[in-house]
């Protein structure tokens, strides 16, 4: 599981010796951030804007394999997939706080290692780790994230507001990180039964990417902000499309139309879905993790929407009392049904 030879017990640093060597790097980027890391809390002065709050809750076994998943990469993760929610409002992060639980099985190099990644994330969408909580736990690691933003009084973004007629879409293509997993599970498996075959991972990086370093979409929240573009509703894609989908209608009030031949999906992730037997479009729809954005738009914003290759039209916004449809490639329509991934299951 760890790459270094060095193996250094976190009983010898002590908690304020590891606080320190982990976060001491992390220089602050924002004219936001008062007082960081260090004090008995932190100090954020976000002016005349709003601010915009997400948490997420991390559990090893539950959420993430250490078998297949680097530290490196999960401390990415971890910030990039708050950050994701952030944007999904509208907003631009601006800070995080990350609160950790480890057993003595932990280094402290595996978790510096850990926070690599992190300052990895914080580096690319410039955000300031201002703080957080370190504790033991009995067993495994267990990660709490929670990521700060700002945002005008008239431009946040809800999941409730998409109005009958606006234009559905989505940003980059789906399904990859869904077929990502199904690969490292498979792999892991065939390891387990047989130690001496080594996974081959080498034509498969695109969907392996797409799990363990997932990107949030600053870009889209940016190109809305310089086209004076404002989505009707927005949601983070976490869970599956479909369920994403039907969040914003249920909370909207509203039914959609979808069309599956709209529903982007890579090169690579048709490869991959064919290879293990799987519908690519049963991946986009009901994989999860993929962080693009779902949003809706008024029909005279289609112009300023088209000009960017990574924003996809899927389909419509239909009234309340027409349900929730997908028409097929061959021309069926189904009602959509939310079997996105579930934490319960
Ligand atoms: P307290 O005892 O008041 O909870 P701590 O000793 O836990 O304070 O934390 C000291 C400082 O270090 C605080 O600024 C806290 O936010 C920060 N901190 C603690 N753990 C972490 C961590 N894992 N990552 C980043 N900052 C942390
Ligand atoms: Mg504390």
């Amino acid at each position: 599981m760890n790459s270094n030879y060095e193996r250094t017990e976190i009983e010898e640093l002590g908690e304020f010796g590891l606080i320190d060597r982990l976060t001491k790097k992390f220089e602050i980027q924002n004219a936001s951030t008062i007082v960081g890391v260090g004090d008995d809390a932190a100090v954020i002065d976000l002016g005349e804007k709003q601010t915009v709050i997400s948490t997420d809750l991390l559990i090893e076994g539950v959420h993430f394999d250490l078998a297949y998943t680097p530290l490196k990469h999960l401390g990415y993760k971890t910030v990039v997939v708050n950050l994701s929610d952030i944007y999904a409002m509208n907003a631009t992060p601006t800070q995080v706080l990350l609160g950790l639980a480890f057993s003595n099985r932990f280094s402290i190099e595996e978790l510096e290692e850990f926070y690599e990644g992190v300052y990895a994330a914080c580096k690319t969408y410039g955000i300031d780790l201002i703080g957080g909580d370190t504790t033991s736990s009995q067993k495994g690691f267990i990660i709490s994230c929670t990521a700060i933003g700002e945002v005008s009084s008239d431009k946040f973004v809800q999941r409730s507001t998409a109005q009958k007629g606006d234009l559905l879409c989505v940003s980059g293509d789906l399904g990859g990180a869904f077929l990502g997993i199904t690969l490292l599970e498979r792999e892991k498996k065939i390891f387990l039964e047989n130690p001496s075959v080594q996974p081959d991972l080498e034509n498969e990086k695109y969907i392996v990417q797409r799990i363990l370093k997932p990107e949030a979409r600053k870009d889209i929240v940016e190109f809305f902000f310089t086209n004076n573009i404002l989505p009707t509703s927005m949601i983070d894609v976490s869970d599956g499309l479909s369920s994403e989908i039907l969040h914003i209608c249920k909370q909207s009030n509203v039914g959609c139309v979808l069309y599956e031949e709209k529903i982007p999906v890579a090169e690579d992730t048709k490869q991959a879905a064919y290879k293990f037997n799987i519908d690519p479009t049963a991946c986009a729809l009901s994989g999860g993790e993929d962080y693009e954005l779902l949003f809706t738009i008024n029909q005279n914003d289609l112009e300023k929407i088209i000009v960017n290759e990574q924003i996809s039209v899927i389909g419509y916004i239909a009234d309340s009392q027409s349900d929730a449809y997908i028409y097929t490639k061959g021309g069926n329509k189904h009602p959509l049904t939310a079997q996105g991934w579930n934490a319960f299951k």
